[in-house]
């Protein structure tokens, strides 16, 4: 089974659950272009060639937008697959914007810095016909950063002879970067959690924490979580895992993390587990902030926490999905869980466009006023139609998509 077959058969589960216009659900199963290349760059030994990726999903609300990866493992599936999720978060957040998604294959660990410069260059000198700020804004992924988002921008402002800022967010700010983006995804993360349990969950069953993958969006929802009176009891990263009963202080293990987490912190006894063991423990929410696949049929029946928050992309699988709504946790999607990201995204798009530069404050209530409508909007339905959240904020979206289908294609009428 591709990735791609993930996405269609969640279209395909929906279905059964909410009436879609015949055209539309064959329109939104296929992507509306995959521009695949194969670049050239000369490397300090010699000229390599890297097959690079972008897959504009649809533009039914605005113009397309996602992330750039360098991964040894981008390929078409699976940016295609992103694309498609892109198209379904962006309408779900409630944003004018499409889904699109780029890849180039390098392991980014064998190349310098020049060599991976080159490849941005090169990458965006390639696409510049195909993105822009009415047409595609590409923004950073997986090995990318606000210093590739520069470089890329650099080269696409070239290739075109104009300056267009917001053809790319997650820049830096000097470039038109905006305020809030770096810990955007974790705050959104903590909006949409906060708003679940300060309305309609059991508050005395929330108070304790464990975190899978202590990265950008594990750090920072942590962060807020601890000093909005969570307790942090355990925290994963590649290299190991720790717990903590007393609770963890993110900023200090931060500071203390140089090959791995800390073994010791001054807040009690914190002890050393593997990773599996933390996403088991008694915890009364788990946070998935790592990788895919990370909750499955193999433990998924271990898990303790009564709530858990999809900050990666798909680190539930399917299988695993039914078995937690069976022993009801509940389990909040990856779409809604981490669409902060995006949203700031969208506001950095705004900003370049209108020329205005917003405050991190006016950021952060733009983004709570967002995020806890749409946190709503998807509880509310998942109560009113006994949908799980994930079907919820499917069929919110595909609603959305299916209107602008049917308007730009004279389908509508008003009965
Ligand atoms: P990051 O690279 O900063 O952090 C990833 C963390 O996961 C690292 O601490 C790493 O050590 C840890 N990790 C890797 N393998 C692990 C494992 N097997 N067990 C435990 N920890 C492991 O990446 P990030 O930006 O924090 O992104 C995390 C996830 O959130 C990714 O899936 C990403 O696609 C998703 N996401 C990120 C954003 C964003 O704005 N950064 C937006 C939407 C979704």
């Amino acid at each position: 089974m591709s990735n791609y077959d993930n996405f269609t058969n969640i279209i395909n589960e929906v279905k059964q659950l909410e009436d879609f216009h015949p055209d539309f659900i064959s329109d939104i199963i296929n992507p509306d272009r995959i521009i695949k290349k194969t670049i050239s760059v000369n490397t300090q030994s010699k000229t390599k060639d890297f097959a690079i990726f972008r897959v504009q999903h649809k533009n039914l609300l605005g113009p397309y937008k996602g992330g750039i990866r360098f991964h040894p493992g981008a390929n078409e599936d699976e940016v295609k697959t992103l694309a498609a999720l892109m198209t379904i978060k962006n309408s779900l957040a409630n944003i004018p914007l499409g889904g699109a998604k780029g890849g180039v294959t390098i392991n980014p660990k064998d190349y310098t810095d020049d060599e991976i410069t080159e490849v941005s260059k090169v990458f965006a000198t390639n696409l510049a016909e195909y993105i822009g700020p009415n047409q595609d804004i590409p923004a950073p992924d997986v090995n990318t950063n606000q210093e590739t988002m520069a470089v890329m921008l650099n080269a696409y402002e070239k290739a075109v002879n104009k300056n267009q800022p917001a053809t790319f967010t997650g820049k830096p700010i000097i470039l038109g970067g905006i305020e809030g983006r770096e810990e955007a995804t974790g705050l959104g993360g903590y909006y949409v959690l906060t708003t679940l349990i300060d309305n309609y969950l059991n508050k005395n069953e929330t108070k304790t924490v464990a975190i899978q993958g202590f990265g950008n969006v594990g750090f920072h929802v942590a962060n807020f979580l601890h000093e909005n009176g969570y307790k942090i009891i355990g925290l994963s990263d590649s290299s190991g895992a720790i717990l903590n009963k007393d609770g963890l202080d993110p900023k200090q293990v931060l500071e203390n993390k140089k090959n791995g987490l800390p073994k010791e912190t001054n807040t009690g006894n914190t002890t050393p587990t593997t990773g599996e063991a933390l996403l088991t423990t008694e915890a009364d929410i788990l946070i998935l902030a790592a990788l895919e696949n990370q909750v499955t049929e193999n433990n998924a029946n271990e898990i303790k926490a009564k709530v858990i928050l999809e900050l990666a992309n798909g680190p539930t699988t399917k299988a695993a999905d039914k078995i937690l709504e069976d022993n009801g946790i509940t389990v909040i999607p990856d779409i809604l869980a981490n669409q902060g990201g995006v949203i700031v995204s969208y506001f950095e798009w705004l900003q370049n466009r209108t020329g205005e530069i917003w405050t991190k404050d006016k950021v952060y209530e733009r983004l709570g006023l967002l995020i806890n409508q749409n946190t709503d909007n998807v509880y509310k339905l998942s109560q009113e139609k006994s949908y799980s959240l994930r079907n919820s904020a499917f069929i919110i979206s595909l609603k959305r998509l299916e209107e602008a289908f049917l308007y730009r294609n004279g389908l509508k009428t008003n009965t």
